[in-house]
């Protein structure tokens, strides 16, 4: 087992990456429980048939007893009314200020469980254990939970970090290959914003490491490492967290255009919203032309979608992704604020891209021209 600190004072927490970590839930978790050793667990439908079973032995073994809501599994369960739900369950199982909830699943069941958390008795304390590649590596860190409104993504939330997180690794290997995939885009983007050597050790050993542990150990640790130093520097996002948004301005604007569907999950549009990015930042002559090449050639060799039309069904031109891109949270003062690099490896804010340029790239990438 491997451990990554987030050294964030009064609320910093641990983040174990293992091989068998639901097993070892109980031992784990027991340091953290002040009152009875009880804990309330929400799940959605396919991690529970998969793996609740074996997180109430892991936690039974730790002499931790557990009660468990399993909700539906998808985006549209992090709403109101399922929100409504999980809260009301855990007024219902009497959790108090002490108690500690658990959200095992993906970022959805993450997101959701952990507002519920922040906001159930002013602030109850949440175990994270994510069981997607996407959740280990990025949305189980950091402490953004929140739910979806029907006016957009992740529109109301707080800011609420987890007491503990356990990423089990081997509970990867139940994943399908598309949500590991979509995992990977997240990846991805850490080399891309901020360490070109992790990149390159990606594009030797990636491919390999659906099924090998030490490198999927490698793949989750480097990814919290790099996450965490970030959130550690700026856990509300006055700054350099804006980094972490690589490729996600294209990304919200292709994900409202294809309806939050089954189209394109996010981590797809993650990727090839870096894949835009890059080049855009080439056409703006700030990174050089190889690098968006370089990176579509490894998404490609990953088995990624790359290209806008490699998503299903039609897409709006390019003023309408524009004025989809101008929703996005990431607008300040009216500009649009962009994360583009100089490299693989170095990645920065702008808000200075000219309207012109972006119609252009955005125009060729439809087109299925690049660069
Ligand atoms: P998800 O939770 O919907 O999981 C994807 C699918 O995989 C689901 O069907 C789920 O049931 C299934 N699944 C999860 N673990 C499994 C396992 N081990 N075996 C088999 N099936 C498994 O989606 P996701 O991709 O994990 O997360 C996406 C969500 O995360 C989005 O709502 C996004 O907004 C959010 N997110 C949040 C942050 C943050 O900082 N809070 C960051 C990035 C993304």
């Amino acid at each position: 087992m491997k451990t990554v600190h987030v050294d964030l004072g009064a609320r910093a927490y641990d983040i174990h990456i293992g091989a068998d970590l639901l097993t070892r839930a109980g031992d784990l978790i027991s340091p953290l429980l002040q009152g009875r050793p009880r804990v309330a667990v929400v799940t959605d439908e396919n991690v529970g048939s998969l793996h609740l079973e074996t997180l109430r032995q892991g936690l039974a073994d730790g002499g931790i007893e557990m009660v468990a809501l399993t909700l539906p599994a998808g985006e549209a369960t992090k709403s109101w009314p399922h929100f409504t739900r999980c809260t009301e369950w855990l007024l219902e199982q009497n959790v108090e200020r002490h108690d500690i909830v658990i959200a095992l699943g993906g970022g959805v069941i993450g997101d959701l469980v952990g507002f519920a958390a922040a906001v159930l008795r002013r602030g109850v304390r949440f175990v994270q254990i994510p069981t997607s590649l996407l959740a280990q590596v990025d949305s189980s860190v950091g402490g953004k939970t929140g739910i979806n409104s029907a006016l957009g993504k992740n529109l109301i939330g707080a800011f609420h970090q987890p007491s503990m997180v356990l990423a089990d690794i081997g509970v990867l290997s139940t994943l399908t290959q598309r949500d590991y995939l979509a995992g990977y885009g997240e990846v991805v983007k850490y080399g891309l914003l901020g360490d070109r050597g992790f990149f390159e050790w990606l594009e030797k050993n990636a491919a390999a490491a659906n099924g090998d542990m030490e490198a999927r150990m490698m793949i989750v640790k480097r990814s919290v490492e790099m996450k965490a130093e970030i959130v550690v520097r700026d856990e509300t996002e006055k700054g350099d967290r804006a980094l972490l948004n690589l490729g996600h301005t294209f990304c919200h604007a292709l994900e409202a255009a294809t309806g939050y569907s089954d189209r394109l999950l996010h981590g797809e549009g993650v990727a090839i919203g870096c894949e835009l990015a890059l080049d855009l930042s080439a056409r703006l002559g700030l990174c050089p032309q190889e690098e968006p090449s370089r990176l579509r050639a490894h998404l490609r060799a990953m088995g990624m979608k790359t290209e806008l039309s490699d998503i299903p069904g039609d897409l709006p031109d390019a003023d309408d992704l524009i004025a989809l891109m101008a929703q996005d949270k990431k607008v300040k003062g009216g500009k649009l604020h962009f994360v583009l690099v100089r490299g693989i490896g170095e990645a920065f804010v702008s808000a200075d891209v000219p309207a012109g340029i972006l119609r252009e790239t955005l125009s060729d990438a439809l087109r299925g021209s690049t660069g």
